[in-house]
């Protein structure tokens, strides 16, 4: 499985590469020289009628870009994700139905993330790592959600404004302030983003820049890690789940099961104040001090962690990568 991905990605690679060179005459992306990475973002989707086309654009132009999907197109649509990636692209969690989600309850917000997390993976998507709410509303509830299931917020350092009618003028205006590790937001549906693309990615390679992904670890925009598109759990060819365990006063535990992989190294990044107390079935290091490493040490792909409180309950944010 993880062969064939990575075949596909490199062979849409290539393509894109040589397409971008053809039809634009600049430096594609994956050149040499990078002088820094953005994230190109694209919501609301998946859909039909737009999916298709900006998927193509963003190919023939060399680019890369996170979608971040709603769930209920992700069930509707389930063949645009999985073009998504087999475009190259990330996905992420966009929620469920698009709500106002401050205005709602803890148990709905999990609602909205859990189902858009099953939906994404289910249409082969991945599990998501990166998270958008709606409208950039966010706030401690939302958060705590977000942490339950391994997702890193992301908003964006630079609107677009396409949402609001901008021109294609602005859109690419907009992109050309990115700086290295910043975020743009655009959407997947207005006909003016679909025909800044192409702009998008000259003014880019004019100021070598590359589109990257955006790392679960930062929220910031980073070299792609040549895993392919997926963008979730499944980035690298394993999935670390995640659920509750002993709850006490002043610490709690957490299950780890990882699939996909059976040499896997999984990292959590555990919020300050929190500190891991413990750990079982796993080699674990710490290469700082709020950073957990664990490997396999022969005892199987379950495993468990001890999380000392120190006043938090915010769970840590788990990746997995197959070795
Ligand atoms: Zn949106």
């Amino acid at each position: 499985m993880r062969t064939a991905r990575l075949a596909v990605a490199v062979a849409a690679a290539l393509a894109a590469a040589t397409a971008g060179t053809l039809t634009v005459g600049a430096a594609p992306s994956g050149a040499a020289t990078c002088n820094g990475y953005v994230g190109l973002t694209f919501d609301d989707g998946p859909s039909n009628d737009h999916t298709p086309a900006v998927l193509d654009a963003l190919r023939q132009n060399g680019l890369r870009a996170t979608m971040f999907n709603e769930g209920q197109y992700a069930a509707s649509y389930p063949a645009q994700v999985k073009a998504e990636v087999d475009a190259g692209m990330w996905v992420g969690n966009h929620s469920y139905t698009h709500p106002h989600l401050t205005q709602l309850s803890q148990a709905q917000i999990d609602s909205e993330l859990s189902r858009t997390q099953q939906a994404v993976a289910s249409a082969g998507g991945g599990t998501p790592r990166l998270f958008r709410p709606p409208y950039g509303e966010t706030n401690a509830t939302l958060k705590s959600v977000e942490a339950k299931y391994g997702l890193t917020e992301v908003i964006w350092d630079i609107d677009s404004g396409d949402w609001n009618g901008a021109s294609t003028d602005a859109i690419v205006q907009a992109a050309s302030r990115l700086g290295d590790g910043q975020v743009i937001l655009m959407h997947e549906w207005p006909a003016n983003t679909l025909a800044a693309i192409p702009r998008i990615a000259q003014n880019l390679a004019s100021r070598g820049m590359c589109s990257g992904m955006i790392s679960p670890q930062t929220g910031r925009a980073v070299a792609p890690d040549g895993s392919g598109g997926g963008g979730g759990g499944g980035t690298g060819g394993c999935t670390a789940t995640v659920t509750a365990g002993q709850v006490w006063d002043d610490r709690y535990n957490l299950n780890v099961a990882v699939s996909g992989s059976g040499n896997w190294t999984v990292t959590a990044n555990v919020p300050a104040p929190e500190k891991v107390m413990a750990t079982w079935n796993v080699t674990a290091s710490y290469p700082s001090a709020q950073v957990l490493v664990a490997k396999p040490n022969g005892s199987g792909d379950n495993w468990g962690l001890t999380v000392q409180k120190n006043g938090s309950t915010t769970w840590p944010t788990f990746s997995c990568t197959s070795n």
